[in-house]
Protein backbone atom coordinates (compact mmCIF):
# COMPACT_ATOMS: atom_id res chain seq x y z
CA UNK A 1 0.00 0.00 0.00
CA UNK A 2 1.20 3.54 -0.85
CA UNK A 3 0.90 6.67 1.09
CA UNK A 4 -1.77 7.97 -1.30
CA UNK A 5 -3.36 4.75 -0.38
CA UNK A 6 -2.69 5.11 3.18
CA UNK A 7 -3.54 8.64 3.35
CA UNK A 8 -7.20 7.94 0.97
CA UNK A 9 -7.59 4.96 3.69
CA UNK A 10 -6.56 7.50 6.69
CA UNK A 11 -9.66 10.43 5.67
CA UNK A 12 -12.16 7.61 4.77
CA UNK A 13 -11.50 6.20 8.79
CA UNK A 14 -11.78 10.28 9.58
CA UNK A 15 -14.98 10.62 7.93
CA UNK A 16 -16.80 7.22 9.10
CA UNK A 17 -15.21 8.15 12.85
CA UNK A 18 -16.76 11.37 13.01
CA UNK A 19 -19.83 9.99 11.01
CA UNK A 20 -19.87 7.08 13.61
CA UNK A 21 -19.36 9.60 16.82
CA UNK A 22 -22.24 11.46 15.36
CA UNK A 23 -24.28 8.36 15.42
CA UNK A 24 -23.19 7.30 19.02
CA UNK A 25 -23.99 10.95 20.08
CA UNK A 26 -27.49 10.70 18.37
CA UNK A 27 -28.07 7.01 19.83
CA UNK A 28 -27.68 8.69 23.51
CA UNK A 29 -29.44 11.47 23.74
CA UNK A 30 -32.19 9.31 21.79
CA UNK A 31 -31.92 6.89 24.62
CA UNK A 32 -33.07 9.20 27.37
CA UNK A 33 -35.83 10.52 24.98
CA UNK A 34 -37.07 6.80 23.85
CA UNK A 35 -35.77 6.95 20.02
CA UNK A 36 -32.73 5.40 20.26
CA UNK A 37 -32.23 4.14 16.62
CA UNK A 38 -33.90 7.32 14.88
CA UNK A 39 -31.30 9.54 16.58
CA UNK A 40 -28.65 7.82 16.04
CA UNK A 41 -29.48 7.70 12.43
CA UNK A 42 -30.23 11.03 12.90
CA UNK A 43 -26.67 12.17 14.57
CA UNK A 44 -25.01 10.30 11.73
CA UNK A 45 -26.64 11.91 8.74
CA UNK A 46 -25.86 15.33 10.93
CA UNK A 47 -22.70 14.82 10.92
CA UNK A 48 -21.76 14.16 7.27
CA UNK A 49 -23.94 16.82 6.62
CA UNK A 50 -21.76 19.27 8.62
CA UNK A 51 -18.74 17.39 6.97
CA UNK A 52 -20.00 18.15 3.22
CA UNK A 53 -21.19 21.33 3.77
CA UNK A 54 -17.50 22.32 5.28
CA UNK A 55 -15.88 20.25 2.40
CA UNK A 56 -18.58 22.62 -0.18
CA UNK A 57 -17.17 25.81 1.33
CA UNK A 58 -13.32 24.53 0.92
CA UNK A 59 -13.73 23.30 -2.29
CA UNK A 60 -14.73 26.74 -3.57
CA UNK A 61 -12.50 28.48 -1.96
CA UNK A 62 -9.96 26.27 -3.72
CA UNK A 63 -11.55 26.74 -6.80
CA UNK A 64 -11.77 30.41 -6.62
CA UNK A 65 -7.90 30.65 -5.67
CA UNK A 66 -7.29 28.13 -9.26
CA UNK A 67 -9.54 30.37 -11.48
CA UNK A 68 -6.78 33.10 -11.27
CA UNK A 69 -4.28 31.49 -9.32
CA UNK A 70 -1.73 34.36 -8.56
CA UNK A 71 -0.44 34.33 -4.79
CA UNK A 72 -0.58 31.95 -2.42
CA UNK A 73 -2.69 29.19 -2.40
CA UNK A 74 -5.57 29.76 0.30
CA UNK A 75 -4.37 28.29 4.16
CA UNK A 76 -7.03 25.26 4.20
CA UNK A 77 -7.17 22.75 7.04
CA UNK A 78 -6.99 18.62 6.09
CA UNK A 79 -7.71 17.27 3.00
CA UNK A 80 -8.19 20.51 1.02
CA UNK A 81 -5.20 22.40 2.16
CA UNK A 82 -2.71 19.73 0.93
CA UNK A 83 -4.85 20.20 -2.25
CA UNK A 84 -4.27 23.30 -2.39
CA UNK A 85 -0.35 22.82 -1.32
CA UNK A 86 0.13 20.32 -3.88
CA UNK A 87 -1.61 22.18 -6.25
CA UNK A 88 0.32 25.59 -6.17
CA UNK A 89 3.43 23.60 -6.05
CA UNK A 90 2.61 21.82 -9.66
CA UNK A 91 1.93 25.25 -10.84
CA UNK A 92 4.64 26.59 -9.24
CA UNK A 93 7.49 23.96 -11.45
CA UNK A 94 5.52 24.79 -14.60
CA UNK A 95 5.74 27.93 -14.18
CA UNK A 96 9.31 27.97 -13.84
CA UNK A 97 9.93 25.92 -16.92
CA UNK A 98 7.90 28.55 -18.74
CA UNK A 99 10.33 31.03 -17.74
CA UNK A 100 13.30 28.72 -18.59
CA UNK A 101 12.20 27.93 -21.97
CA UNK A 102 11.49 32.57 -22.15
CA UNK A 103 14.82 32.62 -20.60
CA UNK A 104 16.26 30.26 -23.87
CA UNK A 105 13.97 31.88 -26.62
CA UNK A 106 15.13 35.52 -25.52
CA UNK A 107 18.81 34.26 -25.54
CA UNK A 108 18.51 32.51 -28.86
CA UNK A 109 16.69 35.44 -30.78
CA UNK A 110 19.59 37.81 -28.88
CA UNK A 111 22.55 35.71 -30.56
CA UNK A 112 20.66 36.09 -33.64
CA UNK A 113 19.94 40.09 -33.55
CA UNK A 114 23.62 39.95 -32.33
CA UNK A 115 24.46 38.68 -36.03
CA UNK A 116 25.20 41.52 -38.46
CA UNK A 117 23.54 39.43 -41.23
CA UNK A 118 19.69 40.46 -40.99
CA UNK A 119 17.13 37.85 -40.07
CA UNK A 120 13.49 38.61 -40.29
CA UNK A 121 10.63 35.99 -40.23
CA UNK A 122 7.30 36.14 -41.86
CA UNK A 123 3.74 34.42 -41.66
CA UNK A 124 1.76 32.83 -44.08
CA UNK A 125 0.27 36.42 -45.65
CA UNK A 126 3.87 38.05 -45.14
CA UNK A 127 3.27 40.08 -41.95
CA UNK A 128 6.34 40.53 -39.56
CA UNK A 129 6.58 37.84 -36.66
CA UNK A 130 10.05 38.67 -35.62
CA UNK A 131 12.48 40.90 -36.79
CA UNK A 132 16.31 41.39 -36.04
CA UNK A 133 18.17 44.85 -35.66
CA UNK A 134 20.38 43.67 -38.51
CA UNK A 135 17.71 43.04 -40.61
CA UNK A 136 15.67 46.33 -39.51
CA UNK A 137 18.45 48.39 -40.28
CA UNK A 138 18.62 46.91 -43.23
CA UNK A 139 15.23 47.06 -44.80
CA UNK A 140 14.82 50.51 -43.18
CA UNK A 141 12.33 49.25 -40.43
CA UNK A 142 11.44 49.44 -37.03
CA UNK A 143 12.58 46.47 -34.83
CA UNK A 144 9.22 46.77 -32.39
CA UNK A 145 6.74 49.11 -34.12
CA UNK A 146 6.04 46.94 -37.41
CA UNK A 147 5.77 43.78 -35.89
CA UNK A 148 2.59 42.02 -37.35
CA UNK A 149 2.59 44.86 -40.23
CA UNK A 150 2.79 43.23 -43.81
CA UNK A 151 6.35 43.72 -45.15
CA UNK A 152 5.62 45.15 -48.93
CA UNK A 153 3.79 47.29 -47.26
CA UNK A 154 6.67 48.73 -45.60
CA UNK A 155 9.43 48.27 -48.28
CA UNK A 156 8.23 49.10 -51.25
CA UNK A 157 11.51 48.95 -52.81
CA UNK A 158 10.24 46.95 -56.91
CA UNK A 159 12.37 44.44 -57.00
CA UNK A 160 12.10 42.74 -53.36
CA UNK A 161 8.12 43.18 -53.50
CA UNK A 162 8.30 41.14 -57.15
CA UNK A 163 10.63 38.65 -55.19
CA UNK A 164 8.59 38.08 -52.61
CA UNK A 165 5.40 37.51 -54.72
CA UNK A 166 6.83 34.84 -57.74
CA UNK A 167 7.87 32.32 -55.00
CA UNK A 168 10.64 31.47 -56.90
CA UNK A 169 14.10 31.61 -54.02
CA UNK A 170 16.15 29.50 -55.78
CA UNK A 171 18.28 32.48 -56.63
CA UNK A 172 19.00 35.75 -54.28
CA UNK A 173 17.80 38.91 -54.83
CA UNK A 174 20.18 41.84 -54.94
CA UNK A 175 18.76 45.29 -54.15
CA UNK A 176 19.04 48.52 -52.60
CA UNK A 177 18.75 49.55 -48.57
CA UNK A 178 16.27 50.57 -47.03
CA UNK A 179 16.20 54.91 -46.51
CA UNK A 180 17.19 55.75 -50.34
CA UNK A 181 20.66 54.23 -49.12
CA UNK A 182 23.19 53.35 -52.08
CA UNK A 183 24.31 50.43 -50.17
CA UNK A 184 23.59 46.73 -51.62
CA UNK A 185 21.64 44.51 -50.07
CA UNK A 186 21.87 40.40 -50.75
CA UNK A 187 18.49 39.17 -49.99
CA UNK A 188 17.87 35.08 -49.41
CA UNK A 189 14.56 33.46 -48.96
CA UNK A 190 14.15 29.98 -47.39
CA UNK A 191 9.91 29.45 -47.01
CA UNK A 192 9.62 26.69 -43.90
CA UNK A 193 6.35 25.44 -41.78
CA UNK A 194 3.20 26.09 -42.91
CA UNK A 195 3.96 28.84 -45.72
CA UNK A 196 6.09 30.60 -43.72
CA UNK A 197 9.27 32.23 -44.39
CA UNK A 198 12.44 33.31 -42.90
CA UNK A 199 14.18 36.08 -44.97
CA UNK A 200 18.15 36.20 -44.50
CA UNK A 201 19.72 39.89 -46.12
CA UNK A 202 23.62 40.57 -45.87
CA UNK A 203 25.30 44.40 -46.61
CA UNK A 204 27.26 43.25 -49.55
CA UNK A 205 28.51 46.98 -50.52
CA UNK A 206 31.73 46.51 -49.46
CA UNK A 207 32.07 42.87 -51.73
CA UNK A 208 30.35 44.55 -54.52
CA UNK A 209 32.73 47.10 -54.39
CA UNK A 210 35.85 45.13 -54.29
CA UNK A 211 34.52 43.11 -57.39
CA UNK A 212 33.97 46.14 -59.21
CA UNK A 213 37.60 47.27 -58.04
CA UNK A 214 39.05 43.92 -59.32
CA UNK A 215 37.11 44.19 -62.64
CA UNK A 216 38.19 47.52 -62.95
CA UNK A 217 42.08 46.84 -61.89
CA UNK A 218 42.30 44.02 -65.04
CA UNK A 219 40.83 46.02 -66.80
CA UNK A 220 43.09 48.92 -66.69
CA UNK A 221 46.30 46.77 -66.27
CA UNK A 222 45.28 44.99 -69.54
CA UNK A 223 44.81 48.22 -71.40
CA UNK A 224 48.11 49.65 -69.57
CA UNK A 225 49.83 47.04 -71.17
CA UNK A 226 48.17 46.68 -74.40
CA UNK A 227 49.01 49.70 -75.40
CA UNK A 228 52.73 49.35 -75.72
CA UNK A 229 52.49 45.79 -77.05
CA UNK A 230 50.55 47.26 -79.94
CA UNK A 231 53.26 49.93 -80.22
CA UNK A 232 55.74 47.37 -80.38
CA UNK A 233 54.52 45.10 -82.49
CA UNK A 234 53.70 47.96 -84.81
CA UNK A 235 57.56 48.29 -84.98
CA UNK A 236 58.92 44.79 -85.22
CA UNK A 237 56.14 44.35 -88.57
CA UNK A 238 57.88 47.93 -89.83
CA UNK A 239 61.33 46.45 -89.24
CA UNK A 240 60.38 43.08 -90.79
CA UNK A 241 58.56 44.69 -94.00
CA UNK A 242 60.03 47.75 -94.80
CA UNK A 243 64.04 48.68 -95.69
CA UNK A 244 65.19 51.01 -93.26
CA UNK A 245 68.04 53.06 -93.20
CA UNK A 246 70.54 52.92 -90.49
CA UNK A 247 68.86 55.82 -88.78
CA UNK A 248 65.41 55.11 -89.27
CA UNK A 249 66.71 51.68 -87.81
CA UNK A 250 68.16 53.06 -84.43
CA UNK A 251 65.10 55.18 -84.02
CA UNK A 252 62.57 52.74 -83.98
CA UNK A 253 65.08 50.65 -81.33
CA UNK A 254 64.62 53.59 -79.44
CA UNK A 255 61.19 53.90 -79.67
CA UNK A 256 60.99 49.71 -78.93
CA UNK A 257 63.13 50.29 -75.85
CA UNK A 258 60.78 53.11 -74.44
CA UNK A 259 58.17 50.84 -74.91
CA UNK A 260 59.31 48.08 -73.09
CA UNK A 261 60.90 50.42 -70.39
CA UNK A 262 57.23 51.06 -69.85
CA UNK A 263 56.07 47.71 -69.35
CA UNK A 264 58.85 46.90 -67.48
CA UNK A 265 58.02 50.36 -64.97
CA UNK A 266 54.42 48.66 -64.78
CA UNK A 267 55.21 45.49 -63.92
CA UNK A 268 57.45 46.63 -61.62
CA UNK A 269 54.66 48.85 -59.99
CA UNK A 270 52.39 46.16 -59.90
CA UNK A 271 54.60 43.78 -58.47
CA UNK A 272 55.61 46.54 -55.63
CA UNK A 273 51.83 46.85 -55.08
CA UNK A 274 51.49 43.33 -54.29
CA UNK A 275 53.86 42.66 -52.34
CA UNK A 276 53.30 45.47 -50.00
CA UNK A 277 49.42 44.29 -50.14
CA UNK A 278 50.17 40.86 -48.94
CA UNK A 279 52.74 41.66 -46.55
CA UNK A 280 52.35 41.95 -42.65
CA UNK A 281 52.40 44.55 -40.82
CA UNK A 282 56.11 46.39 -41.34
CA UNK A 283 58.30 45.60 -38.17
CA UNK A 284 58.63 48.37 -35.54
CA UNK A 285 62.17 47.51 -34.48
CA UNK A 286 63.84 47.60 -37.93
CA UNK A 287 65.87 51.54 -38.03
CA UNK A 288 67.24 53.58 -41.06
CA UNK A 289 68.96 56.07 -40.98
CA UNK A 290 66.76 59.48 -42.62
CA UNK A 291 69.97 60.99 -43.58
CA UNK A 292 71.28 58.02 -45.79
CA UNK A 293 67.66 57.45 -47.11
CA UNK A 294 67.26 61.53 -48.27
CA UNK A 295 71.40 61.04 -49.86
CA UNK A 296 70.10 58.08 -51.91
CA UNK A 297 66.83 59.91 -52.89
CA UNK A 298 68.89 63.07 -54.07
CA UNK A 299 71.44 60.94 -55.98
CA UNK A 300 67.92 59.57 -58.21
CA UNK A 301 66.40 62.90 -58.18
CA UNK A 302 69.67 64.26 -60.01
CA UNK A 303 70.06 61.77 -62.30
CA UNK A 304 66.27 61.97 -63.31
CA UNK A 305 66.20 66.10 -63.68
CA UNK A 306 69.67 65.91 -65.32
CA UNK A 307 70.27 69.54 -64.25
CA UNK A 308 66.67 70.90 -65.67
CA UNK A 309 65.41 71.52 -62.14
CA UNK A 310 66.88 73.42 -59.32
CA UNK A 311 66.39 70.81 -56.71
CA UNK A 312 67.20 71.70 -52.91
CA UNK A 313 67.08 68.81 -50.10
CA UNK A 314 66.83 70.36 -46.62
CA UNK A 315 67.74 67.84 -43.52
CA UNK A 316 68.45 70.07 -40.68
CA UNK A 317 71.26 69.44 -38.40
CA UNK A 318 69.33 67.67 -35.25
CA UNK A 319 67.19 65.81 -37.89
CA UNK A 320 70.50 64.35 -39.02
CA UNK A 321 70.68 61.49 -36.43
CA UNK A 322 66.91 60.91 -37.03
CA UNK A 323 66.07 57.30 -37.57
CA UNK A 324 62.33 55.70 -39.14
CA UNK A 325 61.22 51.98 -38.37
CA UNK A 326 59.67 50.27 -40.51
CA UNK A 327 60.97 47.82 -44.24
CA UNK A 328 63.69 50.30 -45.75
CA UNK A 329 62.46 49.33 -49.10
CA UNK A 330 59.20 50.67 -48.82
CA UNK A 331 60.25 53.91 -47.00
CA UNK A 332 62.38 54.99 -50.53
CA UNK A 333 59.77 53.49 -52.71
CA UNK A 334 57.25 55.73 -50.67
CA UNK A 335 59.53 58.95 -50.73
CA UNK A 336 61.34 58.29 -54.24
CA UNK A 337 57.72 58.32 -55.76
CA UNK A 338 57.01 61.89 -54.71
CA UNK A 339 60.28 63.32 -55.69
CA UNK A 340 60.24 61.64 -58.82
CA UNK A 341 56.66 62.41 -59.94
CA UNK A 342 57.38 66.35 -58.45
CA UNK A 343 60.77 66.37 -61.26
CA UNK A 344 59.06 64.61 -63.89
CA UNK A 345 55.44 67.01 -63.83
CA UNK A 346 57.51 70.05 -62.81
CA UNK A 347 58.71 71.69 -66.42
CA UNK A 348 62.40 73.09 -67.00
CA UNK A 349 63.21 75.29 -65.11
CA UNK A 350 61.55 75.01 -61.74
CA UNK A 351 62.15 74.06 -58.38
CA UNK A 352 61.73 71.29 -56.35
CA UNK A 353 62.36 71.47 -52.44
CA UNK A 354 62.44 68.75 -50.48
CA UNK A 355 62.19 68.74 -46.65
CA UNK A 356 62.18 66.62 -43.34
CA UNK A 357 61.60 68.39 -40.21
CA UNK A 358 60.17 67.26 -36.74
CA UNK A 359 57.14 67.99 -34.67
CA UNK A 360 56.70 68.80 -31.41
CA UNK A 361 55.09 66.05 -30.69
CA UNK A 362 57.54 63.45 -31.70
CA UNK A 363 56.30 62.41 -35.10
CA UNK A 364 58.18 63.74 -38.08
CA UNK A 365 57.21 64.99 -41.68
CA UNK A 366 59.09 64.19 -45.46
CA UNK A 367 57.43 67.10 -47.90
CA UNK A 368 58.10 67.50 -51.34
CA UNK A 369 57.20 70.91 -52.72
CA UNK A 370 57.07 71.94 -56.72
CA UNK A 371 56.68 74.92 -58.96
CA UNK A 372 55.25 72.72 -61.83
CA UNK A 373 51.32 72.94 -62.97
CA UNK A 374 49.69 72.20 -59.79
CA UNK A 375 46.49 69.75 -60.02
CA UNK A 376 42.89 70.99 -59.64
CA UNK A 377 41.07 70.42 -56.58
CA UNK A 378 38.78 68.20 -58.44
CA UNK A 379 41.33 65.38 -58.83
CA UNK A 380 42.92 65.63 -55.09
CA UNK A 381 40.80 63.15 -53.67
CA UNK A 382 40.97 60.88 -56.43
CA UNK A 383 45.18 61.12 -56.66
CA UNK A 384 46.10 57.72 -55.04
CA UNK A 385 43.33 55.48 -56.59
CA UNK A 386 44.89 53.03 -58.93
CA UNK A 387 45.24 54.34 -62.76
CA UNK A 388 44.03 57.56 -61.71
CA UNK A 389 45.93 60.37 -63.68
CA UNK A 390 45.11 63.92 -63.70
CA UNK A 391 46.85 64.56 -66.82
CA UNK A 392 47.04 61.17 -69.00
CA UNK A 393 49.22 62.27 -71.30
CA UNK A 394 52.11 64.00 -69.32
CA UNK A 395 52.16 61.14 -66.97
CA UNK A 396 52.26 58.71 -70.31
CA UNK A 397 55.03 60.76 -71.70
CA UNK A 398 56.94 60.95 -68.68
CA UNK A 399 56.65 56.85 -68.03
CA UNK A 400 53.97 57.62 -65.29
CA UNK A 401 51.90 53.42 -64.77
CA UNK A 402 49.33 55.71 -62.81
CA UNK A 403 50.45 53.59 -59.44
CA UNK A 404 52.85 55.79 -58.03
CA UNK A 405 51.00 57.71 -55.30
CA UNK A 406 48.81 54.29 -54.25
CA UNK A 407 52.19 52.90 -53.73
CA UNK A 408 52.79 56.23 -51.55
CA UNK A 409 49.29 55.68 -49.84
CA UNK A 410 49.47 51.89 -49.25
CA UNK A 411 53.17 52.48 -47.41
CA UNK A 412 52.44 54.97 -45.26
CA UNK A 413 49.55 53.66 -44.69
CA UNK A 414 51.37 50.32 -43.21
CA UNK A 415 53.40 52.73 -41.09
CA UNK A 416 50.57 54.55 -39.16
CA UNK A 417 51.12 58.02 -41.22
CA UNK A 418 49.30 59.70 -43.35
CA UNK A 419 49.99 61.09 -47.05
CA UNK A 420 48.32 65.32 -46.98
CA UNK A 421 48.50 66.84 -50.65
CA UNK A 422 48.24 70.56 -51.33
CA UNK A 423 48.13 72.07 -54.45
CA UNK A 424 47.30 75.24 -56.35
CA UNK A 425 46.84 75.38 -60.57
CA UNK A 426 49.56 77.38 -61.94
CA UNK A 427 52.07 77.61 -58.62
CA UNK A 428 52.71 73.95 -57.76
CA UNK A 429 52.29 70.87 -55.19
CA UNK A 430 53.23 69.95 -51.99
CA UNK A 431 53.04 66.47 -50.93
CA UNK A 432 53.76 65.43 -47.22
CA UNK A 433 54.07 62.26 -45.41
CA UNK A 434 53.21 62.70 -41.39
CA UNK A 435 55.39 59.76 -40.01
CA UNK A 436 54.20 58.84 -36.39
CA UNK A 437 56.20 59.44 -33.30
CA UNK A 438 55.91 55.76 -32.85
CA UNK A 439 58.12 54.99 -35.53
CA UNK A 440 60.61 58.05 -35.42
CA UNK A 441 63.70 58.24 -32.90
CA UNK A 442 67.24 59.90 -32.68
CA UNK A 443 70.43 57.82 -32.41
CA UNK A 444 73.32 59.22 -30.67
CA UNK A 445 76.10 60.56 -32.70
CA UNK A 446 78.81 57.93 -33.36
P1 LIG B 1 51.79 58.64 -62.50
O1 LIG B 1 52.60 57.45 -62.76
O2 LIG B 1 50.78 58.93 -63.56
O3 LIG B 1 52.60 59.83 -62.14
P2 LIG B 1 50.89 58.74 -59.77
O4 LIG B 1 50.00 57.81 -59.04
O5 LIG B 1 52.26 58.92 -59.27
O6 LIG B 1 50.87 58.24 -61.26
O7 LIG B 1 50.19 60.15 -59.81
C1 LIG B 1 48.81 60.24 -60.13
C2 LIG B 1 48.52 61.52 -60.86
O8 LIG B 1 48.73 62.62 -59.97
C3 LIG B 1 49.48 61.78 -62.00
O9 LIG B 1 49.01 61.17 -63.17
C4 LIG B 1 49.45 63.30 -62.11
O10 LIG B 1 48.35 63.70 -62.90
C5 LIG B 1 49.22 63.75 -60.67
N1 LIG B 1 50.47 64.18 -60.01
C6 LIG B 1 51.22 63.48 -59.16
N2 LIG B 1 52.24 64.21 -58.70
C7 LIG B 1 52.14 65.41 -59.28
C8 LIG B 1 52.90 66.63 -59.21
N3 LIG B 1 53.98 66.74 -58.45
N4 LIG B 1 52.46 67.67 -59.93
C9 LIG B 1 51.37 67.58 -60.71
N5 LIG B 1 50.62 66.48 -60.83
C10 LIG B 1 51.00 65.41 -60.12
Amino acid sequence: MDTTDSWLLSRVGARLLSAGAGGVAGWLIGDRMGYPGTMCAVGAMSSVLVISVVDTLRGHRLLDWLRVPEGVAPTLPGMWGELAHRMQRVLQLREMATNQERDRLAQFLAAIDASPNGVMLLDASDHIDWISSAAADHFGLNQHRDIQQRVTNLVRQPAFVEYLSNGNFAEPLKCPMGHGSKNCLQVYVRPYGDGLKLVLSQDITERERADTMRSDFVANVSHEIRTPLTVLAGFIETMATLPLTEAERARVLSLMSQQAERMQHLVSDLLTLAQIEGSPRPPSHNWTGVSKLLDRIENDAQGLSRGRHTVVFNLPQPCKLCEISGVESEWLSAMGNLVSNAIRYTPEGGAITVSWSSTPDGSAEFSVRDTGPGIAAEHLPRLTERFYRADGSRSRDTGGTGLGLSIVKHVIQRHGGELRITSEVGKGSNFTLHVPASRVRYGTPA
